[in-house]
């Protein structure tokens, strides 16, 4: 019998879950007002105090600059990131850079950085699963994106802590989900966990032993979600209502939010009906005469506008698996997780793809949580799991020409250490420095930023050693033999990247040069501007 009162806490993109055990039984525990998954949104209301959850998503139309959703795209992330310059431009509210060259956000006159957002959220989490365990929790385990590199988990850690959580580990969400499926139950299988939530994909090869859960192959798209299905028939809403009422809808931000919620309320409507009409009344006006929008939408109009977003999921799966020389058919269980997985295509294609239907009786957006306060529950005990783990995305270093250069593998199980030789200083006084980046580009300006390290004279090798979390520690012998542990430190720009941005703006500007076009990818070319300072 376990009485001990443990969390597990999904932190999703678009909504957080959070689980307790009782009797080794994992139960999700109820947020206020009795719903099991609160949304992860963090808002400022208008008299000027912070609101989360359900009211925070609630202002989402009103207040769309002071309301901040998706930020786990964000955390851990530096500003100066490719993938951030991209997301930027496509969220309501403003992204600044904080600490440390870290992501930050504005939320009315303050700057917030990512982790105290998502700790408002933990904190109110506390709180509800405080009162109904009856008291706080001893132990709580968070979940993360199996791609998260270390500075993402390093502050979704801090973000538990700041809201006064003792957050004992970190899970991978497909191995949180593999274990809320398998743990106790004596199986030995190949699974594999698709998850298809609101902002990505993720897709993770698990072998299933007792109670022993090895990944063996992970990978995914970090700009493949549901709100790419959003996405989607928003366009077709605004191309609609143009062609109709030749009145353009997408420069108006509250109306744009309005089209939005509407979207996501028809694509999941249509999860389970097969036609729906979406009616927005008075959107805009003619001569003070108001103009509703309304659009029926059937599931296969819906299947017809996000096909290729399918297609995509299941390319990268056959590539997951095709990395261990592995096939759909081998697979004796297929695991879905996030919400957008509930979508009949999915299903469909899901059968199609893997020659059966996926498992029933995993709840997609519970498991995860389930899967966290499992192992919440196992830690320091007898029966305790295993969980092995693997390296979600390549680490590297900057080489000449903004080149990427591999030192660690995607897919190698952790813990894992390997060695380097230092290249030659060029500098006077010998230092060599290293500029660390993660990601599957080979040029760094695609891959993200994971700090600096400098070495001084004499040191000819490095270690990097990645943990049974898959944290990455460098150490070094020094030239007297003994090991020391140094730590990475961020900059806005380090040298190499700055080198490299130059060089690519350069490109660009040849680029349109001889295209004859002004500025090509004006959104990048001018976050690349701004990085450099020239902006
Ligand atoms: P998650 O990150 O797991 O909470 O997934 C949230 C995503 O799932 C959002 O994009 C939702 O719009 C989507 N979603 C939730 N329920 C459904 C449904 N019944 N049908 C289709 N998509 C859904």
């Amino acid at each position: 019998m376990s009485d001990r009162r443990v969390l597990g806490i999904d932190l999703g993109t678009t909504n957080t879950c959070v689980a307790h055990v009782r009797n080794k039984v994992p139960k999700v525990v109820p947020s206020d007002k009795g719903r099991l998954v609160l949304p992860s949104v963090v808002g400022l209301s208008e008299r000027g105090s912070l609101v989360v959850g359900n009211v925070a998503k609630e202002q989402m139309v009103t207040r769309p600059q002071a309301t901040i959703y998706g930020h786990k795209r964000f955390i851990g992330r530096p500003f100066n990131s490719p993938y951030v310059r991209h997301l930027a431009q496509k969220v309501s509210y403003e992204i600044v850079e904080g600490k440390d060259a870290q992501v930050a956000v504005r939320l009315g006159d303050r700057v917030m950085e990512l982790p105290e957002v998502s700790s408002l959220l933990l904190d109110h989490i506390r709180i509800v699963a405080d009162q109904f365990l009856g008291g706080p929790a001893e132990d709580t385990v968070i979940s993360v994106p199996a791609y998260y590199n270390d500075n993402q988990r390093a502050a979704v850690k801090r973000s538990g802590e700041l809201a006064g959580l003792k957050v004992r580990r970190i899970i991978n969400e497909p191995t949180a989900a593999a274990l809320a499926y398998g743990f106790n139950r004596g199986f030995n299988q190949k699974i594999l966990v698709f998850d298809l939530g609101g902002g990505t994909f993720d897709v993770s090869v698990l072998e299933v032993e007792g109670n022993v859960f090895q990944v063996v192959a992970t990978g995914g798209d970090t700009f493949l979600g549901g709100v790419d299905f959003d996405e989607r028939i928003i366009d077709y809403v605004l191309e609609e209502f143009k062609r109709e009422h030749r009145i353009d809808l997408s420069n108006d931000l509250v109306v744009l939010q309005r089209i939005r919620n509407a979207a996501e309320t028809a694509k999941m409507d249509l999860s389970l009906l097969s036609n729906v009409v979406i009616t927005l009344p008075y959107v805009t006006d003619r001569k003070g005469r108001p103009i509703d929008l309304r659009l029926p939408l059937s599931r296969s109009d819906l299947d017809g506008l996000t096909k290729d977003l399918v297609d995509r999921a299941f390319l990268i799966c056959d590539k997951v698996l095709a990395s261990k020389g592995l096939s759909p058919h081998d697979m004796d269980e297929i695991i879905l997780v996030g919400g957008q997985t509930r979508m009949p295509l999915v299903q469909t294609r899901i059968q199609e793809h893997f020659g059966r239907p996926a498992r029933k009786g995993v709840h997609p957006e519970e498991c995860v949580a389930l899967g966290a306060a499992l192992l919440a529950d196992s830690l320091d005990q007898i029966d305790a799991v295993t969980l092995i783990d693997v390296l979600g995305m390549p680490i590297g270093i900057a080489a000449p020409g903004g080149r990427f250069k591999k030192v660690i593998d995607r897919n190698v199980t952790v813990p894992y250490e390997k060695s380097l030789g230092l290249p030659k200083s060029s500098s006077e006084d010998g230092v060599v420095e290293l500029d660390i980046f993660q990601g599957d580009s080979d040029k760094i300006i695609d891959n993200e930023y994971l700090g600096s390290v400098r070495f001084p004279r004499g040191v000819e090798r490095v270690t990097f050693r990645l943990d049974e979390e898959g944290i990455l520690q460098l150490s070094v012998v020094e030239p007297g033999g003994a090991r020391r542990n140094v730590n990475l430190a961020t900059q806005t720009t380090p040298p190499s990247l700055k080198l490299a941005l130059e060089e690519e703006m350069e490109r660009q500007r040849l680029a349109a040069e001889s295209s004859g076009s002004e500025q090509p990818r004006e959104g990048l070319f001018a976050s690349i501007r701004r990085v450099l300072g020239r902006g």
